[in-house]
């Protein structure tokens, strides 16, 4: 299997090593969240990408989408389907496709059929989307969210998506004996705890509480959605908590597991 995330960040007219945005492609062809999707793929993506799946419903892990239909919007042979929970749906529906903030895709049509289909999953059912199989996991977020177990062939990977401290979802993982990667949020430095708190997020010290109730050391774990404003001192204190499985996830690089 094989996991990017997908550049967000340009600095100086170039494109560094931080995150503003957050979307995942698996195997090329299905997204996780759809923060740059629609700027930051490849032309294959472009092409392959039609299932998209949100792990909630905040602008850093929706905002490329509108403009993802919007590109393809006479391409599409098969409709852009955006898996989530059914209030993340209704998220979208209320808030973002609306018209006001930009056109209801639901509604309209090109000359094959429908270009967006909602999907809605129910959490703790595993689901397939295309060829991969995917097991949504409530975390502990402001607004609903979901971490996300994804499997492939025999491989299977787990991502948080935003989250503070949780249970559910280091009970069920760690059960998962042949976990391959987890990718876990740490988006505050621990000196803006605080904020981290209000706004249901982790910082490196959270982090480090919450990886004791993860028991497996043999397993990669890789810190995401590190706020790009903080991402140095963040990382440096990610260092610090000496977990030798731990590191931060290389921005637009693929990932082989
Ligand atoms: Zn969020």
């Amino acid at each position: 299997m094989k996991i990017e995330l997908l550049p967000s960040t340009i600095e100086g007219g170039k494109v560094v090593n931080k995150q503003h945005l957050s979307c995942f492609v698996v195997d090329d062809e299905v997204a996780i969240d759809a923060g740059s999707l629609s700027f930051a793929c490849s032309k294959e993506q472009k092409e392959n990408i039609r299932d998209v799946i949100l792990t909630h419903a905040h602008i850093d892990h929706i905002a490329g989408l509108p403009l993802f239909i919007d590109d393809l919007f006479s391409d599409l042979e098969t409709p852009v389907r955006v898996h989530a929970a059914e209030e993340v749906i209704e998220l979208l529906r209320e808030h973002i496709f609306n018209w006001n903030i930009y056109p209801d895709f639901a509604e309209l049509e090109n000359e094959f059929g429908p270009v967006l289909e909602y999907r809605a999953f129910d959490p703790g059912l595993e689901f397939e989307v295309g060829g991969i199989r995917v097991k949504a996991i409530p975390v502990n977020h402001k607004v609903p969210s979901y971490g996300f177990v994804i499997s492939r062939a025999g491989v299977t990977i787990a991502l948080t998506g935003d989250t503070a401290e949780m249970v559910e979802f280091w009970a069920e993982i760690d059960e998962i004996k042949d976990l391959a990667a987890l990718f876990v949020e740490c988006a505050f430095p621990n000196r803006l705890r605080d904020l981290a708190e209000v706004s249901h997020h982790l910082t490196p010290g959270a982090l480090g509480r919450e990886l004791k109730l993860f028991t497996r050391p043999d397993c990669p774990v890789y810190a995401i959605n590190l706020k790009p404003a903080y991402k140095e001192i963040t990382e440096k204190e990610i260092c610090e908590l000496g977990f030798e499985n731990l590191s931060v996830l290389e921005v637009g690089t693929p990932y082989e597991f």
